[in-house]
């Protein structure tokens, strides 16, 4: 059986490299001049860790990343409203995403990598199954769904960075009065961070003003980075099918979410192996990731609302107080909700 897999994102290659464990013939065909990724740093929660497991690469996604638990979550003036416990904690393996690509990527044969190569139509390609990676603005999917509803504005922009350090700090959450911010230490001393503010698309904002007076070392992060990435943060209103004929959407195509959970990257992997999982079954993929990537859609809309859409000082204050009053326990319990996932049991 034969597969095309159009874009060579995380979830592409993940998606190739699945289905090639289950014996399908794969071919990748990607818009850009390289293989690549941009981007700063993402946290491989235990679900996705628990995919690229059964994918075979785990072990080389530990070496060139570095495990962490998260200390857990800050008020904007470094108050902690949630400390979370070691004890517990499944760790989240803190990676640049470019090496995370690049493991996929040694995973795959070149002469099944395509770059050049942009797709406008499903009838250009000849093969059992199609698989639609080709992220948030896919071509495919709009060519499949023309009904659906494209990417909307999600109110906020984010900027994304490594700074140099070195620091020794622990994975946090910040919360601000409309804002969030997140610290992810890789394991050489740099430190990949976003913050994230409310504000109308292509606003004029600077990071290092908008961001001087929050909790240390913050300010210090978004100062001393030489490249940072900015991005408006679109969602995909969720969709009524991810399947249609012999075509599969996966990954952002399917289900662009605000990363207020940083599960996004982490849903692309967990289609990847289930959709090598049901080998081709394009009806029991749908039935299967449909549900659970619109749980984790919603939850992350969810975490927007403690966060980023909060600036109302009765809200803060009400936010603050529930936080501070949850036990770590309990909240360990909340996060499991969404990490607890595992591969589904079926034949490979
Ligand atoms: C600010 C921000 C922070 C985030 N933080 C996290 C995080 O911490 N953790 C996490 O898990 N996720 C995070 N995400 C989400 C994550 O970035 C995405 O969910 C993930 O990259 C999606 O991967 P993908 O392969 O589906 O799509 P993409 O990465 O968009 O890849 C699509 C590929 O398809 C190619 N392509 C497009 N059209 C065509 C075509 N017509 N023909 C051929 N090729 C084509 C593109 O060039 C691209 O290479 C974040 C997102 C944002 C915006």
């Amino acid at each position: 059986m034969k597969a095309i897999v159009v874009g060579g994102g995380i979830g592409g290659l993940a998606t190739a490299v699945s289905l090639r464990r289950v014996g399908w013939e794969v071919q990748v065909l990607e818009r850009a001049a390289e293989f690549g990724e941009i981007g700063a740093g993402i946290g491989v929660m235990p679900n996705a860790l628990r995919a690229l497991e059964w994918m075979g690469v785990a072990d080389e996604v530990r070496k060139l990343g570095t495990p962490r638990v998260s200390g857990g979550v800050r008020a904007s003036d470094g108050r902690w409203l949630i400390h979370l416990p070691e004890a517990g904690q499944e760790r989240v393996i803190a990676i640049h995403r470019a090496d995370l690509h690049g493991v996929l990527l040694r995973a795959l044969p070149s002469e099944i990598l395509f770059n050049n190569v942009e797709v406008t139509s499903v009838e250009e390609l000849d093969a059992d199954l199609v698989v639609a990676a080709d992220g948030i603005n896919s071509r495919l999917r709009a060519e499949l769904l023309p009904d659906a509803p494209g990417p909307a504005y999600a109110g906020a922009t984010a900027w994304r960075g490594v700074a140099p350090g070195p620091f020794d700090l622990p994975i946090t959450q910040t919360f601000g009065p409309g804002g969030e911010a997140g610290i992810l230490p890789l394991g050489d001393g740099r430190v990949c961070w976003y913050v994230a503010t409310a504000a109308p698309a292509q606003a004029s904002l600077d990071p290092v003003e908008l961001f001087a007076d929050w909790h240390d070392p913050l300010p210090e992060l978004v100062r001393s980075t030489a490249d940072v990435l900015r991005h408006d943060i679109y969602e995909l209103p969720l969709l009524p099918t991810f399947v249609k004929g012999r075509v599969a959407l996966l990954g952002d195509a399917a289900h662009a979410m605000v990363p207020y959970l940083g599960q996004g990257a982490c849903m692309a992997l967990e289609d990847a192996v289930t959709l090598a999982s049901v080998d081709g079954d394009l009806a029991r993929y749908d039935a299967v990731r449909r549900p659970r990537t619109q749980a984790v859609w919603k939850g992350s809309k969810r975490a927007g609302k403690f966060g980023i859409e909060l600036r109302s000082p009765l809200g803060l204050a009400v936010r603050n107080f529930a936080f501070r009053a949850l036990p770590g326990s309990v909240a360990l319990r909340g996060m499991g909700r969404f990490t607890s996932w595992q591969v589904p049991a079926m034949p490979r």
